[in-house]
């Protein structure tokens, strides 16, 4: 295969058997971890940027701005490396520090900020330094993810499509929430060519997109601390949510049996997929997408030192397994 540059790049028919996962299914988990920038978000930030061109929001001085809690950041950075363009990106202490480091060699300016919102996350205060940024310099264009429709475009023609593709009209898909940009997209998609399929929605404890109560939460990728404005909760979908201790937990297992080092959400989802599991009819198959891999999560849920920490009663999973 060959690319004409690395934003062409598009690995969207990886799948992995999970033999043996849950005894009512066939488990298989969508890889997208193999994409340029390491994540689902490759593709989620070709998309953001095509819009702007499209829309005509960019000239010559255009700078592109946008919060990140680090995958659309690597993701972006990727892009705009490729393409030109001057990125900078708004990120919190949560974003791990190898993301950090990929965006910063990938020729993006990096900002933190660190207070916390008022809903115990920084989602909020990303965004307030981009309205303030914003407001004093006219060549800055904000991509703003959480907003922006091609973020569900992109799920819709790519993603979803990939899967429906591969499977037909499976039994159910399990998607992880963080813009629901992939949610929504696939939503979309399946809604039109396969209606059967149950779409399962996956958050973390803490986040408010389903409309549950805040909290503290330590891992990038899933959950928000202010509602996306993309997401629409028409009843067309269930919704699990899973707690931190669980989702690393999940992916220690998933590292040792399967021999797949999964980042956070993956370990998320797929706590979703066993707990539902029970209910699937007999013969089901279901897809889990799997929006990264472990490598930037080698420094906490892989961790026993942080694990015990943070999550000191999860120590003992973590030393014995
Ligand atoms: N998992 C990881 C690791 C992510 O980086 C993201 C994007 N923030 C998601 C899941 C959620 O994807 P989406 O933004 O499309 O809801």
């Amino acid at each position: 295969m060959i690319f004409r540059d690395a934003s062409d790049i598009v690995l969207d028919d990886v799948f992995v058997e999970l033999a043996g996962f849950v005894p009512e299914a066939e488990v298989y988990l969508k890889l997208e971890g193999f994409n340029p920038a390491g994540s689902i978000k490759s593709k989620t930030a070709v998309a953001l940027i095509e819009s702007a061109e499209l829309e005509g929001r960019v000239g010559p001085d255009t700078q592109f701005i946008e919060s990140t809690s680090g995958n659309l950041g690597i993701a972006l950075a990727t892009i705009c490396a490729a393409r030109g363009y001057s990125l900078t990106l708004v990120t919190d202490p949560n974003t791990a520090p190898a993301a950090v480091q990929a965006m910063t060699a990938l020729g993006a300016d990096v900002v933190r900020v660190d207070t916390r919102d008022a809903e115990h996350g920084y989602l909020q205060t990303r965004i307030d330094y981009i309205h303030n940024r914003l407001a004093v310099e006219p060549n800055l264009v904000w991509l703003n993810q959480y907003a922006n429709p091609a973020n569900i475009r992109v799920h819709r023609e790519l993603t979803a499509r990939a899967i429906h593709e591969e499977f037909g009209d499976l039994t159910a898909l399990f998607i992880g929430a963080g813009t629901t940009g992939t949610l929504m997209g696939c939503l979309q998609y399946f809604g039109e060519h396969s209606p059967a399929t149950q779409i399962v929605a996956v958050d973390a404890v803490g986040s408010v997109t389903f409309g549950l109560p805040t909290a503290r939460r330590r891992l990038p990728g899933l959950g928000t601390s202010r509602r996306p404005e993309i997401f629409v909760d028409d009843g067309g979908f269930e919704k699990v949510v899973v707690d931190e201790p669980g989702t690393i937990a999940m992916c220690r297992r998933i590292a040792r049996r399967y021999g797949l080092l999964v980042g956070a959400s993956t370990g998320t989802v797929l706590t979703a997929v066993e707990r539902f599991a029970p209910t699937l009819p007999r013969g089901a198959r279901v897809v889990a997408i799997s929006p990264d891999l472990g490598d930037k999560y080698l420094g906490t849920v892989y961790s026993p030192s942080w694990i015990a920490e943070h999550y000191p009663s999860l120590s003992a999973v973590a030393r014995s397994d």
